[in-house]
């Protein structure tokens, strides 16, 4: 479908302010950092409660970038692009994207619920692929914004559509139900408690069933509850394992991995084995059951298709790669969406300067093969992708698509051919539909690991951080903390997402960790916390800035800083106002000043201080005591200086108590990772870093027998023992052991059994469904890594900052 931009404007209602609207638009951006084909696009300038992507338009504008919907026009780009000035420009991707689905008449399955959403789509695009063209939401696009880019990717060649919808609060369904206007309705699993944005239960029900006010079918697990809510319009088509009165009765047997379930409805009846034996897997496969029912499908069809399902892998996971290389593992799909946004996702990913696309046929693109690889090809090209490995025949056959590109027919043939790839130093982005298998691939480009790994959800750090930015004043700026490793979860990754998400400082504890930040490529400002005197020669080399917290530390600097003459060099004072710590104390301020005057060598780029109880609220006064006495002393020195430095003070807890004291900047640590030392607060962070290993080895022993050194552990009666290769030289507290603490086995606890060994530690399983090779969380979403701290008596951070160097971390977005 051709869209132009004269279309568009009455649809949004936009006030044309521009020259040109005779405009093609071929593609529509909400991301000023992954912009495909400048001239053809759309973009809609969002905004945030803290980041505002009007911002961006000088940028995009020089980029090549034309059209814009606004809700204003910035200044500094006034005449020189076409705006489209809408109220709000959210609202007004919404009505495009509702205008643009009503040119398709196709049937549309919506999923929404609470669990389940992205497997069912998944699934069902799966089982209806052979005989459809599908267009499905990419990924978990189910959002207010998510769900309107995947609707905008409809074209004539698609004849079904798939799209989840997700809300966290009421009348956000409302927004969504015309976009995708629905055929059918999935109404998936509601989780039994209720989310912070509903008042109570049914009230969520009401709200997620608003997805379904015009569909012409519901297919939903039998409840009163739900009944009492669908659309009388809406012809129901529910199912349950209990109650024969609904239109397809099931029953359910298990029998080892499998369960085996018998169907009745109407006139037939017949058996289907669905490859799992979990609930939450049952009822997502029939689900996907009922809609092949509903379609017409043949009872064998429906059979041997369900039979194939496999576990869905929805994470773009990101490895340590053979010969110093990076591998982004997206092996489960290859369409033309998440080809995008894996692209995207690379892009972020900034280790080296070499970037491999490793890529199978893509299927279901609603495109011609031509136009597809003309459109796979721009892909690469914007997106600087150095080669392009291609495998399987379409791909093949459009190989003079790519400039540096080499093709396999077959994932064998690869294979076979892998050692003459000289693959090493380069990011490598393998994306290949599922029988392709580059699961083999991935295992070979993947540097060996031992099992236990801390696996690191960007996503999670990623909603962490809008999570304390959306408490900042308008124009406070962020320093983020990454020292000691990110808390232990990984010093470059993480500052490759901040520098991504644009804060504004980084903060380390020592010269060698900002080093490594510079040479691996990041250009945040960093500043060092503890410059030594015999560092400040390579800080200067690296463009870092030191933290000066003592007179001997600024002649110490300002020596070197003359010598090599430099001109307004950024440093940061350093104040003590109750720490004790480090930092000029205030009688100390009368000579710093007169330094400070006499130097142009250095510039004042910031005056910080930092707080002894920001997290305790019994120590109210000597916070407000120290937040004065740095408001006294900052003011002092910039009267005086006549300067007009940042100023912070504030940590995660700082940012959580005393908003008011912000100053110019904040400095974030502990929250990004996910913890707050504020109960209320915790809930609305996520989780970010999760330990895990495996089962090497399980027995039994008897009554009496004991497990580990010491013999501390004495068996009562028979028990089940698993070892687990994870030990104190990997971070574990011996305090944990000795049934103190347990980990987390198929969502069982199970109880650390004697004493945490080295490398080791054992835990009693008994009457836990579990094997060798099986799982385990030592911490994350359960046990916490806060209530771990509880009961060592100790703080999350030693937890977090433990965990040695020789466990692999493994980062992951959703
Ligand atoms: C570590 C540190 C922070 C961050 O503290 P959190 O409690 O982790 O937020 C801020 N400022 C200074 C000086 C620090 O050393």
């Amino acid at each position: 479908m051709i869209v132009t931009l004269k279309n568009i404007i009455p649809v949004i209602g936009a006030k044309w302010v521009g020259e040109f609207d005779a405009a093609d638009i071929s593609h529509i951006s909400i991301d000023s950092r992954s912009l495909q084909n400048g001239s053809e696009t759309l973009f809609f300038a969002l905004s945030g409660p803290n980041n505002d992507a009007h911002n961006y338009i000088g940028e995009l504008i020089d980029i090549g970038v034309v059209n814009f919907v606004v809700s204003y026009i910035p200044d500094d780009v006034k005449n020189q692009a076409n705006f489209l000035v809408v109220p709000n420009t959210l609202a007004a991707l919404q009505q495009f994207a509702t205008w643009y689905r009503n040119h398709f008449k196709f049937p549309v399955i919506g999923i929404t619920g609470s669990n389940g959403k992205t497997i069912i789509k998944e699934w069902l695009n799966f089982l209806l692929g052979p005989d459809f063209n599908i267009i499905r939401s990419p990924k978990s696009y189910n959002s207010q914004v998510g769900v309107p880019l995947s609707v905008i990717s409809i074209n004539e060649k698609h004849n079904i559509g798939i799209f989840e919808a997700g809300i966290s609060t009421v009348s956000e369904m409302e927004k969504l139900e015309p976009i995708i206007a629905p055929t059918i309705g999935i109404l998936t699993n509601i989780g039994s408690a209720h989310d912070e944005g509903f008042s109570n239960i049914a009230q969520k029900i009401k709200e997620k069933l608003k997805l379904f006010k015009h569909s012409d079918l519901l297919i939903y697990n039998l409840n009163k509850t739900i009944e009492a809510f669908i659309p009388s319009v809406t012809k129901r088509f529910s199912w349950s394992f209990k109650d024969e009165t609904a239109d397809v009765y099931l029953e359910r047997r298990i029998s080892g991995e499998h369960t085996s379930i018998l169907v009745t409805w109407n006139e037939r009846a017949f058996e289907v084995v669905i490859p799992f034996r979990d609930d939450a897997s049952v009822e997502n496969a029939v689900h996907c059951l009922m809609v092949l029912l509903h379609l017409g499908y043949e009872n064998d069809v429906i059979k041997s298709r369900i039979s194939m399902l496999f576990p869905v892998e929805m994470r773009l996971k990101v490895k340590n790669g053979i010969y110093n290389s990076t591998v982004i593992d997206d092996s489960y799909s290859s369409d033309f969406q998440s080809l995008k946004i894996a692209l995207d996702f690379l892009e972020t990913q900034k280790q080296h300067k070499k970037k491999t696309l490793i890529l199978s046929d893509i299927f279901q693109s609603g495109l011609t093969n031509e136009e597809l690889y003309s459109r796979v090809s721009q892909l690469v090209i914007s997106n600087k992708i150095n080669r392009v490995i291609g495998i399987g025949e379409t791909i093949s056959a459009f190989k003079n698509k790519f400039v540096n590109c080499i093709t396999f027919d077959t994932t064998n043939e690869f294979l076979a051919a892998f050692d003459t790839l000289n693959f090493g130093n380069e990011t490598i982005l393998v994306k290949g539909a599922r029988q392709f298998r580059f699961e083999k691939v991935v295992a070979l480009l993947e540097e060996k690991t031992h099992e236990t790994v801390l696996e690191i959800n960007l996503n999670a750090i990623s909603h962490n951080l809008n999570f304390f930015r959306s408490k900042l004043d308008p124009g406070t700026k962020m320093m983020v903390m990454v020292k000691a490793f990110g808390y232990g979860n990984g010093g470059i990754e993480i500052a490759r997402l901040l520098e991504h998400h644009k804060v504004d400082y980084l903060g380390v504890a020592f010269a060698d960790e900002g080093i490594a930040l510079k040479t691996q490529g990041i250009s945040l400002p960093i500043m060092v916390m503890n410059p030594e005197s015999t560092s400040f020669a390579s800080i200067i080399q690296h463009g870092l800035e030191p933290e000066i917290y003592s007179l001997k530390g600024l002649d110490a600097f300002l020596k070197i800083a003359n010598d090599k003459k430099l001109e307004h060099y950024p440093i940061h004072i350093k104040l003590d106002t109750g720490m004790h710590r480090l930092g000029f104390q205030e009688p100390q301020l009368a000579e710093l000043i007169a330094i400070l005057r006499h130097h142009k060598s250095v510039k004042v780029k910031s005056i910080l201080s930092h707080m002894a109880t920001s997290d305790d609220l019994r120590h109210h006064e000597f916070a407000l005591s120290q937040i004065a006495l740095f408001e006294k002393m900052s003011s002092l020195m910039m009267d005086q200086l006549e300067i007009d430095p940042i100023r912070h003070i504030l940590n995660t807890s700082g940012i959580s108590n005393y908003g008011e004291a912000q100053f110019d900047m904040v400095r974030l640590g502990i929250g990004l990772y996910g913890i707050s030392n504020d109960a209320s607060e915790q809930k609305y962070l996520e989780n970010v870093g999760t330990l895990k290993s495996i089962i090497s080895q399980i027995r039994t022993i008897p009554t009496g027998d004991s497990v580990g050194y010491g013999r501390r552990f004495i068996a009562e009666h028979e028990t089940r023992i698993a070892t687990i290769p994870i030990g104190y030289a990997d971070g574990i507290s011996r305090h944990w052991g000795r049934g103190a603490g347990y980990v987390n086995i198929n969502g069982k606890k199970a109880p650390i059994t004697g004493s945490v060994c080295m490398d080791m530690l054992m835990v009693d399983v008994t009457g836990i469904t579990c094997k060798e090779g099986d799982p385990v969380v030592i911490f994350g979403e359960n046990p916490t890594v806060i209530y771990m701290a509880q009961k060592l008596e100790t703080i999350p951070y030693e937890i977090l900052t433990s965990i040695s160097q020789r466990v692999k971390r493994v980062f992951y977005r959703e």
